[in-house]
């Protein structure tokens, strides 16, 4: 019933947010007080390489958790956390948070693991952006080799010269950059020439409409090449049925995510359940 109560509350924030200025200020000065007092969380989805079916990372999925069980989505939180300076502090602090927890895993015995962060275009044109992910790594102990950045394609649109540079230099330093939600946007492919990144992560519409009709699955095998060819490492995204991951491997996708090979949880479940 802590499920039902999440999604009632979910509903019910869904509402507010079409609701007036005032009910998303106030939500806004609720998140702010959540992110003030430590009060968010972060989830981690299991990353699996396809053809060994073995957890080789994770992602990082923000959290915000409510009172009476449940929270509240990040598709919710996050634009309105992108809408004042409050994805700063909230982005910042996600990105502590799993590199600790990775840290904390690695001394464990996970030492190969890699941790995926997303990063809103917000953070990533921040003038302090570089500095604040080195500034995190050099706290942790991370080695930035085991750190992914998740980003979508709209951190080349104000500034395409300044977002190859960045992405040139987080490279140089070992960080990867992956292309989150591949193929969803308008220019998808130009930015591959733009951008320096080592990943894609093939958008979950195509992972699941694979086996519909012949375009669907052509489509989603295009996408695998070219990222292959390109000496990416390809993720196949939203991953629910076997028959999805069966395509995948068939297509020689590098890896795989999805509610069929592990929903995100809490990192005391994700240890219990992928710690092996
Ligand atoms: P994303 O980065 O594309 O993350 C994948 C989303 O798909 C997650 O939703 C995940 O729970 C969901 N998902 C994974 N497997 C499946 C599946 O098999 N089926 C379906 N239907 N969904 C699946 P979530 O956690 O609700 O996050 C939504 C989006 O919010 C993320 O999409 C990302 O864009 C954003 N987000 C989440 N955490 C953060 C964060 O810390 N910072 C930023 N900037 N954005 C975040
Ligand atoms: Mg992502
Ligand atoms: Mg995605
Ligand atoms: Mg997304």
């Amino acid at each position: 019933e802590a499920k039902a109560a999440g999604k009632a509350q979910y509903q019910f924030y869904s509402q507010t947010m079409t609701l007036t200025a005032q009910r998303k200020a106030d939500l806004r000065a609720r998140l702010a007080q959540a992110i003030h007092d430590g009060r968010m969380a972060v989830h981690y989805q299991p990353q699996v390489e396809m053809h060994s079916g073995r957890v080789v990372g994770m992602e990082a999925l923000a959290r915000w958790p409510q009172a009476g069980g449940g929270w509240i989505s990040p598709l919710e939180f996050i634009p309105l956390a992108e809408e004042s300076h409050l994805i700063h502090d909230l982005g910042a602090w996600v990105l502590r948070t799993a590199c600790q927890q990775l840290v904390e895993w690695q001394r464990q015995g996970f030492a190969a693991w890699d941790l995926s962060v997303n990063v809103s275009v917000k953070q990533w044109e921040a003038p302090n952006f570089f500095a604040l992910v080195q500034g995190i790594l050099a706290d942790t102990g991370l080695p930035p080799e085991r750190l992914v950045l998740e980003v979508t394609e709209s951190v080349t649109f104000t500034a395409p010269q300044e977002a190859r540079r960045l992405s040139e230099a987080f490279a140089a330093l070992g960080i990867r950059v992956a292309l989150d939600d591949f193929g969803t946007g308008f220019s998808s492919l130009s930015q591959m020439q733009d951008l320096c990144i080592q990943q894609i992560k093939v958008d979950r519409s195509f992972v699941q409409r694979l086996g519909d009709t012949p375009k669907a699955q052509a489509l989603a095998e295009t996408i695998v090449m070219m990222g292959r060819q390109l000496g990416m490492t390809v993720v196949g995204e939203g991953i629910e049925t076997a028959a999805q991951r069966a395509r995948l491997q068939d297509f020689a996708c590098h890896l795989g995510q999805g509610y069929l090979i592990g929903r995100p949880v809490a990192p005391g479940a994700f240890l219990e359940r992928y710690g092996k």
